[in-house]
């Protein structure tokens, strides 16, 4: 019997040791793991290491959970997500601080739908032609007003560029989340003529980053902007 016991602790006890640094090693790779999956969100968090994530959701492009309606990346028909009211509060906040600084701000263009653009975009082509109806409309799909998150102010015309509203616009829109779009000299990055009435609400963070770096959305997460015909 005590010669059996000992043989039986011998053979047992290699196993438990064996399966002892097996527990330890299949531990220590989840902790690196969740330490990679940590990195992993805090770099998806700070968005600055090019490394964003792409998503298309019901009809959508998104990066980094930030819709993006461009050239590249159009949306389809069935996307509709109406006029989105964080945006439309965000617009009233600025509103108010403007109106604090004598400028008037108002809204002359917001959320646009697939259908409203194609008629515009038809009208304009009708109008003009194709190829210059392309210089200053968005084609159908391809509209950032589709987005619910996007104003026109004031007056979108290129008169509106250098008045003292435009240059309020410039400097304090991103202190309440919004954007301009299509800046001056971003115009080959965004594939946009310079619209200084054209503002895109992305949320405050990220606005002020996009101010304090001068980037405009198509640098920030590393896409293009252009037709493919
Ligand atoms: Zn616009």
């Amino acid at each position: 019997m005590k010669i059996f016991k000992k043989i039986l602790l011998i053979t047992l006890l290699p196993i438990i040791f064996v399966a002892m640094i097996f527990a330890v090693k299949m531990f220590g790779t989840e902790k690196s793991i969740d330490g990679k999956d940590q990195e992993h969100i805090q770099k998806y968090i700070d968005g600055k290491d090019g490394e964003h994530i792409q998503k298309y959701i019901d009809g959508a492009y998104y990066f980094d959970g930030i819709v993006i309606i461009n050239k590249s990346y159009p949306a389809s028909e069935n996307y509709a997500p109406e006029q989105s009211p964080v945006a439309q509060n965000a617009f009233e906040k600025m509103k108010n601080a403007a109106a604090k600084d004598s400028i008037s701000l108002n809204i002359v263009s917001g959320y646009r739908t697939f259908d409203y653009q194609k008629q515009l975009y038809q009208k304009y082509v009708e109008r003009d032609g194709k190829q210059l109806a392309d210089t200053y409309s968005a084609r159908p799909g391809y509209s950032e007003h589709q987005t619910g998150l996007t104003f026109d102010l004031n007056n979108a015309s290129d008169d509106f560029a250098g008045t003292k509203e435009a240059q309020w616009i410039a400097e304090n829109c991103y202190k309440f989340g919004f954007i301009v779009r299509y800046p001056a000299d971003k115009v080959d990055i965004t594939g946009y003529e310079y619209e200084p009435w054209h503002v895109r609400y992305v949320g405050k963070e990220l606005a002020k980053y996009l101010y304090d770096n001068n980037l405009c959305l198509e640098e920030y997460f590393g896409i293009d902007s252009c037709y493919k015909d």
